[in-house]
C-alpha cells in the first residue's frame, strides 16, 4: 500500500499541492491524470523520495516514509527521459543499482536473466544506450526498475517520448508486467487513453489537488465536474 495523508507541497511561496489524500492498495494500478503543471510529477517524486514533503504523511507498506532515503522505500521509478547512464552498457545500466547495494554477483546474474527475457533485451546487452531506439531505451529503464523487485513501481510519463505505435505496444507490455509481477503501480500521464486503458483507478488532478477519483468507467460515465467531463470525455 501507498498512503498519502493530507500531503502538501510548497516551493517558496507557491503552494503546488494540497489536501492530497489517497490510499493505493496492493496490486492496484493507479494513474495520476491531469494537465501540464497540475502537480503529477511533484506528487510522484514525493512518493519516490526525490522531493521533500512539506506537510502530511506518506506511508508505504504502513511505514512512515517522509524522511526515508529513496533507496530505502521499496520503490523503483521509470522516467520520461529514460535517465540511462550513457557511458555504461545496457547490462551495466540494468545491474548497476544492485552492484552498488552489494548484491552478490551470482544473485545479480540470476535476477538479470528473467528480466532481460521478459523485455526482449537479450541481444542488446553489450550495446550503449545511444545505440538503441527510444523504445529500446525505455525497455532498459523498465528492466533497471524491475530488477530491484520493488513493492511499488512509479512511472512518470514513460511513453511520451515515443511514437504512437511504440506507445501502444509498450503500454500493453507495462500492463502485462504489472499483472505478472503482482506489483503495485502508480503511473503519471496527461494522456486520457493511457489512463483509461491502464488504470484500475484514475486520480484526476487539477491545480495541485485531486479533482475526482474513481475507475475509468466511473469518471467517464459520471464526471463530477465540467473539468472532469472535458478532460476524460463527455458523459452519456
Ligand atoms: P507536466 O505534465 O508538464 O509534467 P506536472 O503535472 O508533472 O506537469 P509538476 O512538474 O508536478 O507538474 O509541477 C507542478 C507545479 O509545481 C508547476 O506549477 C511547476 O511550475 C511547479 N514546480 C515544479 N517543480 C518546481 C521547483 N523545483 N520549483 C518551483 N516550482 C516548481
Ligand atoms: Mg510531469
Amino acid at each position: 500500500t501507498v498512503e498519502c495523508r493530507d500531503i502538501r507541497k510548497v516551493y517558496g511561496a507557491l503552494e503546488v499541492m494540497r489536501d492530497f489524500n489517497l490510499k493505493v492498495d496492493d496490486h492496484e494500478f493507479v494513474v495520476f491524470l491531469g494537465p501540464s503543471g497540475c502537480g503529477k510529477s511533484t506528487m510522484l517524486r514525493m512518493i519516490a523520495g526525490l522531493e521533500e514533503i512539506t506537510g502530511g504523511d506518506l506511508l508505504i507498506g504502513g511505514q512512515r516514509m517522509n524522511d526515508r532515503d529513496p533507496g530505502d522505500r521499496g520503490i523503483a521509478m521509470v522516467f520520461q527521459n529514460y535517465a540511462l547512464y550513457p557511458h555504461m552498457s545496457v547490462r551495466e545500466n540494468i545491474t548497476f543499482g544492485l552492484e552498488r547495494s552489494g548484491v552478490p554477483k551470482a544473485e545479480i546474474e540470476s535476477r538479470l536473466a528473467p528480466v532481460v527475457e521478459s523485455l526482449g533485451l537479450g541481444v542488446y546487452l553489450s550495446r550503449k544506450p545511444t545505440e538503441l531506439s527510444g523504445g529500446q531505451q525505455q525497455r532498459v529503464a523498465i528492466a533497471r526498475a524491475m530488477i530491484k523487485t520493488p513493492e511499488v513501481f512509479l512511472f512518470d510519463e514513460p511513453l511520451s517520448n515515443l511514437d504512437a505505435k511504440l506507445r501502444g505496444s509498450l503500454r500493453v507490455e507495462i500492463a502485462r508486467l504489472h499483472r505478472s509481477l503482482k506489483t503495485t503501480s502508480i503511473y503519471v500521464t496527461h494522456d486520457q487513453l493511457e489512463a483509461m486503458t491502464l488504470a484500475d483507478r484514475i486520480v484526476l488532478m487539477k491545480d495541485g489537488r485531486i479533482e475526482q477519483m474513481g475507475t475509468p468507467e466511473e469518471i467517464y460515465q459520471t464526471p463530477a465536474t465540467l473539468f472532469a467531463a472535458g478532460f476524460i470525455g463527455t458523459p452519456n
